[in-house]
C-alpha cells in the first residue's frame, strides 16, 4: 500500500505534485489546492461564498481564472512555498494499525461509545473491543436500550401532549 506514489499525478514522496493535481494541499489554507478559494482572495477578488457569484465577476465564476491570472496564481504559490507529496497513512487511533479497513457504524451508536469526534479512525477489532469494554465496565446500559429508552420516553411525552391538546379542543367546542 505504501508505494510512495501520488495516486493522482504519480510523483514519488518528496517531489512536488504536478500542477493541477487534486491531491496537493494549499500552503495558505491547508485545503485542496485545486478547489480552495485562496487563488481568488490572493488575486484581490472579494471572494464570499454566500454572495451572488461568490463575490466574483460572473465570467470568472463560470469559466474560472483567465490563463494570465492562473499563471500569476501559480507564481504566487511557487514563491510562497508549496507542500510536496508525502503519504500520511490513515491509522487506527487506538492500536496504530495502518490503513484500517473502513466499516459503517450508525451515527447514534458511534456517539454512544465514542462521542462526537467523527475524525477519529479505528480498526474494526479496536471498535469491537471498545464496545465490549464499555458494555462490561462502564455501568451504562448497553447500546441500543439506552437510546431506545430515550425515544420511548419522547414518544410517551408526545402522546401526553397530544392527549392534552385533544382534551382542550374538546372543551372549546
Ligand atoms: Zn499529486
Ligand atoms: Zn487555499
Ligand atoms: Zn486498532
Amino acid at each position: 500500500m505504501l508505494d510512495g506514489e501520488c495516486g493522482d499525478c504519480g510523483v514519488v514522496e518528496g517531489q512536488l505534485h504536478k500542477h493541477g493535481c487534486d491531491m496537493e494541499r494549499c500552503a495558505y489554507c491547508n485545503g485542496q489546492l485545486i478547489s480552495c478559494a485562496c487563488a481568488y482572495k490572493m488575486l484581490g477578488y472579494n471572494y464570499d461564498f454566500n454572495a451572488p457569484y461568490s463575490g466574483l465577476p460572473p465570467k470568472i465564476y463560470h469559466d474560472g481564472l483567465s490563463e494570465k491570472e492562473y499563471t500569476k496564481w501559480l507564481a504566487m504559490v511557487d514563491a510562497y512555498g508549496r507542500i510536496p507529496h508525502i503519504i500520511m497513512p490513515n491509522m487506527c487511533g487506538r492500536c496504530g494499525k495502518l490503513w484500517p479497513e473502513m466499516f459503517r457504524v450508525p451515527d447514534e451508536e458511534w456517539r454512544f461509545y465514542l462521542g462526537i469526534d467523527e475524525s477519529l479512525m479505528l480498526c474494526h477489532d479496536c471498535y469491537d473491543r471498545i464496545k465490549q469494554l464499555i458494555d462490561a465496565r462502564s455501568g451504562l446500559k448497553k447500546y441500543p436500550p439506552r437510546v431506545t429508552e430515550v425515544i420511548a420516553k419522547r414518544n410517551r411525552e408526545h402522546a401526553k401532549m397530544m392527549h392534552w391538546i385533544r382534551s382542550r379542543a374538546g372543551k372549546d367546542t
